[in-house]
């Protein structure tokens, strides 16, 4: 919508200003600058018909409107202002994904209670007096507080810090060795100490902690990939990076693919740092939640350790981020503002200058193609820490196995589990496929059962008693009869998901202590955290695991992985089917084996001689990267060249192959840039919730105007109510 970004000018009471609200309106609306008068990019609330709604004041009116009928700002909301570089970033991204801007002013006020008056609360700070008689409890206390330097703690909250009772609070505060004053009501972050000793670093992993401090002290942009081996020490050399930050006085943010890594990063930072940063993901309560986002804007905290949307908090000043695990197909918002968080924190670093480093041992091909092309530095940490080996890897052929019926551990790979095992050491079995069986069928007459909504099978969870949609999450009781031909006791289970794979391992090893890892086991972020710690402790022989189980944890024990189906990747049509499957069996086999302790990764495969699987076993990743390079070069395919999938969806399957068809016609703003539609096609998941799914997909050349392109394209047409049209600009799915 053309939003000019201004400068942080003031507005005095009743000037014309412009107010971006949250409401999907497509415009700004003019109000007038309440008493006081307010500064641009202040956060406000606004009158909007009967309501009030959040808004942020984008610039000076732009008129044009009756002078009477203009109405006046309610109140400026008592939050650090919408800065400069938040509003361009923004904009900015609203731009490259076709996002109205109030939608990403929602994602970027998504604190609740941002807009609430806090009453002001009695708390209490470090008091001048001295406290006479020091008992234990008192010391707690007062060691809070001054670790804590300025802040102000409720009562509550700080004798819970200092594990004492109110009543020691209270008693210092009546010896003035503590001030009680009303305050409001977020506090600031404990302020984080670069300077205390980091681990001595080897001698590649200085020279690369080394290069990044340099560049943070530059103050420039500039984004470098920190490629090594899980174990190499990434997160020991871009925590100087974040020390480097923080000793220049300018915040950090870390973002990470997954909460459950989060409890072992917020250590690693407690004992580097000395204190806890904020974090930012869905398991944050409310309340900490809005601090942290306060407390970004006011930069009163140095360091941020969240997901994806962590990176449109209002930092005051953003020197550096770090994307973990950049391959992560997490970072890709697929619903709502659809955005590649890795992607847009190159964009936000290089609004704020700062710098960013991307960690992984095996980044995406575009990031290894940007820093081929020497747009990122590279850095390369090439040997595990300490005497770590890298596992050996082998392929299994499973043609010469004879698995039985319904088994799927081969017997060379059932005989290694029994090896380390009988060491004390563990072994972790990797299937990507949670449930109990991917199929249901009915040996009656050969019905599978699907989901009602939906073009999927359902997958039996035995442990939930349920079948489930893994589109739709719609689930049902397991049916006796077949819901087909009502043959009785004929429904049978085909193929494995984990939980059968337990089976399986709990017959055929039944003295081993056996975890299966799957996301939906846990009923809570912090189950999951506390079965990888106790796994991690030796708690289990035989770990069975999905994905989950392929990002950064440490299992010090582990020195068997033992991948069940090494195809299942391969099978699909998808453009990132080949690096997908290099990228997760790489990472999970790099589980295998820590300081001191040779692991082994075994690949059961019907197809050892299939490119990727070899890729994989050589180890020639540089090599592997340059095929798949040259395959996607002359394909015209990210990363040389562009993307965009549209996806319609509507409960009318006509209607929405018309819409396409319609679309597809209109091609010439499309044409004019050189790019091509293909489609309207049914979507591989051609039904989800009911509703029918049609693709087209956009291709254009690296330089073409695809955004504008694309704007002009769709708004050719109006789209009905009952059809939903979303953009997906660099698709990594296509489903
Ligand atoms: P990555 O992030 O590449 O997987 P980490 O930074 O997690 O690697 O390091 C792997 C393990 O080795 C961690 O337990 C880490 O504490 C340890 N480690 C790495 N470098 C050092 C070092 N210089 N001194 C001591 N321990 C180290
Ligand atoms: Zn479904």
């Amino acid at each position: 919508m053309g939003i000019a970004v201004t400068g942080f000018e003031f507005f005095d009471e009743g000037a014309l200003v412009s107010v971006l609200t949250t409401e999907p309106l497509g415009r700004c609306l003019d109000y007038r600058a309440p008493e006081g008068g307010c500064l641009c990019g202040a956060f406000v609330e606004v009158p909007l018909g009967p309501r009030r709604v959040l808004g942020v004041v984008w610039g000076p009116g732009e008129g044009g409107y009756d002078p009477c009928r203009v109405r006046a700002v309610n109140r400026v909301l008592d939050v650090a202002p919408m800065r400069d570089d938040m509003r361009a970033f923004l904009t900015r991204v609203a731009d490259y994904t076709l996002t109205p801007m109030p939608a990403m002013l929602r994602l970027a006020t998504r604190a609740p209670g941002l807009g609430d008056r806090p009453g002001p609360r009695r708390v209490f700070r470090r008091g001048r007096a001295d406290p006479g008689r020091i008992t234990d409890a008192r010391a707690r206390v007062l060691d809070i507080v001054d670790e804590y330097g300025d802040a102000a703690f409720t009562q509550s909250e700080l004798a819970a810090l200092a594990g004492v009772t109110a009543s020691v609070v209270k008693g210092l505060a009546r010896l003035g060795a503590l001030c009680e004053e009303d305050a409001p009501r977020d506090l600031p972050y404990p302020r984080l100490d670069p300077d205390l000793p980091g681990k001595s670093l080897a001698s590649d992993q200085a020279a690369a902690a080394a290069q990044l401090r340099a560049a943070l002290v530059s103050g420039s942009y500039g984004t470098t990939l920190l490629k090594g081996v899980t174990g190499s020490g990434k997160t020991e050399v871009y925590l100087e990076a974040v020390a480097a930050c923080l000793a220049g006085g300018r915040q950090a943010l870390v973002l990470l693919p997954e909460i459950a890594l989060t409890a072992e990063f917020l250590a690693r930072v407690e004992e580097r740092f000395g204190g806890h940063p904020g974090e930012w993901h869905s398991g944050v309560t409310h309340t900490e939640r809005r601090r942290l986002w306060r407390m970004a804007g006011e930069g009163n905290v140095g360091l941020v350790v969240g997901a994806r949307s962590a990176l449109f908090l209002p930092f005051r000043d953003l020197g550096l981020i770090v994307v973990d695990e950049e391959h992560d197909t997490a970072y890709k918002q697929e619903d709502g503002v659809i955005y590649n968080a890795r992607d847009m924190a190159v964009l936000r670093a290089s609004i704020c200058s700062a710098q960013v480093v991307l960690a992984s041992a095996t980044p995406c091909l575009e990031t290894w193609a940007n820093a081929e092309s020497g747009k990122y530095a590279r850095i390369d940490l090439t040997s595990r820490f300490g005497t770590a080996e890298l596992p050996v890897m082998r392929a299994v052929d499973m043609r010469g196995e004879n698995l039985q019926p319904n088994r799927w551990i081969g017997r060379t790979l059932a005989a290694g589990i029994a090896r380390r095992i009988a060491e004390g050491e563990q072994a972790l079995l990797f299937l990507n496929r949670r449930g109990y069986a991917p199929v249901t069928i009915c040996r009656a007459c050969g019905h599978q059962i699907g989901c009602d909504h939906c073009d999927a099978r359902m997958v039996e969870h035995r442990f939930l008693k349920r079948l489930v949609c893994h589109q739709c999450g719609d689930t049902k009781p397991m049916p006796e009869t077949c819901p087909a031909c009502e043959a009785k006791g004929r429904l049978a289970p085909v193929g494995p998901g984990v939980e059968r794979l337990a089976e399986e391992v709990a017959a055929r090893f039944p003295d081993a202590g056996v975890a299966v890892l799957s996301s939906d086991l846990f009923a809570s972020a912090r189950a999951l955290k506390e079965k990888i710690r106790d796994i991690a402790a030796g708690g289990a022989d035989i770990v069975i695991g999905t994905q989950l189980v392929a990002k950064g944890h440490n299992f010090p024990l582990l020195t068997l992985v033992g991948v069940i189906d090494a195809d299942l990747g391969l099978q699909g049509s998808d453009l990132r089917a080949a690096e997908r499957t290099f990228q997760l069996i790489r990472q999970v086999s790099g589980r295998a084996g820590r300081a001191g302790k040779p692991g082994e990764a075994l690949l059961q495969t019907y197809q050892p001689e299939h490119g990727v699987i070899r890729a994989i076993l050589s180890g020639d990743e540089e090599a592997f990267w340059r095929a798949e390079a040259e395959e996607r070069r002359v394909a015209g395919v990210p990363p040389y060249g562009r993307l965009a999938g549209i996806v319609l969806s509507s409960p009318d399957v006509a209607q929405v192959f018309d819409f396409g068809a319609e679309l597809a016609r209109r091609d010439a703003p499309l044409r004019r840039v050189g790019a091509q539609v293909f489609g309207p096609a049914a979507a591989p998941v051609a039904r989800v919730r009911g509703r029918h799914r049609v693709r087209l997909l956009v291709k254009a050349a690296k330089a073409a105007p695809l955004q504008s392109a694309l704007a002009e394209w769709i708004g050719q047409l109006k789209v009905p109510r009952n059809l939903r049209l979303s953009v997906d600009i660099d698709p990594q799915s296509f489903f």
